[in-house]
């Protein structure tokens, strides 16, 4: 059965470590939005462009857009067999969108619970490789290369302002944390304590995803 997970959270909250983590250990697609704009922006295409401007002032793409470029992305063959999805849906639209296109298929849906203060204080340290967009480990502070590619170590255009980082979090507190009720009432959402240690958070996940899939299959019938 393929494992479809949904990871939920607030910038910062480590979903897309996690998101990775879970990914390669069960030999899935990691699909993250962020990751697939962060990259058009880089090649200069027109969505790129657009993408970057609204990245940059901590505002969200429009859902019709970005519904339209999942929707690709899932049907694409690698997807088949599952994949986590890290920054999608970010609004109740696309979660609705996301439900259509699974057409009944299970979803499993992981919320990463981490306190604002702290959230503000990752987003402030973090950074990521100007090549390839992974993020650097917390044991990797302050290398200057990318452990994966070599790349060089950047700070995200959105993370280096200290008002675009409130403001992500105001965007998210409106748009994204209405996902929370619109999921909270299935047997297959799980909100894990995301203020742990990296390892603690992925052994939570994974017991969490251990008992969830029966129950995600049997809610399917
Ligand atoms: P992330 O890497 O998930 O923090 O996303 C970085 C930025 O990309 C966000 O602040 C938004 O500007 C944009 N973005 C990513 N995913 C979405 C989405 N599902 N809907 C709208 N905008 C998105």
């Amino acid at each position: 059965m393929a494992l479809n997970v949904v990871m939920l959270g607030p910038p910062a909250s480590g979903k897309g470590t996690q998101a990775a983590r879970l990914a390669l250990a069960r030999g899935i697609p990691k699909i993250s939005t962020g990751d697939i704009l962060r990259e058009a922006a880089a090649s200069g295409s027109e969505l790129g462009l657009r993408a970057k401007a609204l990245m940059d002032r901590g505002e969200l793409l429009g859902d019709e857009e970005m519904i339209a470029i999942v929707k690709e992305r899932l049907a694409r063959p690698d997807a088949a067999a599952g994949y986590v999805l890290d920054g999608f849906p970010r609004t109740a639209e696309q979660a609705r969108a996301l439900d259509a296109m699974l057409g009944g298929s299970p979803l499993v849906v992981i919320d990463l619970a981490v306190p604002d203060t702290e959230l503000l204080h990752r987003m402030e340290g973090r950074r990521v490789c100007g090549a390839c967009a992974a993020i650097a480990e917390p044991g990797a502070a302050g290398k200057e290369f990318c452990e994966r590619c070599g790349g060089p170590m950047i700070t995200r255009a959105d993370d280096g302002d200290e008002n675009v980082r409130r403001h992500r979090l105001e965007v998210y507190a409106r748009e994204s944390r209405p996902l929370l009720d619109y999921y909270r009432g299935r047997p297959t959402f799980r909100s894990i304590n995301g203020a742990q240690t990296p390892d603690r958070v992925a052994r939570e996940l994974a017991a969490s995803i251990e008992v969830m899939v029966p129950v995600a299959s049997r809610a399917r019938k």
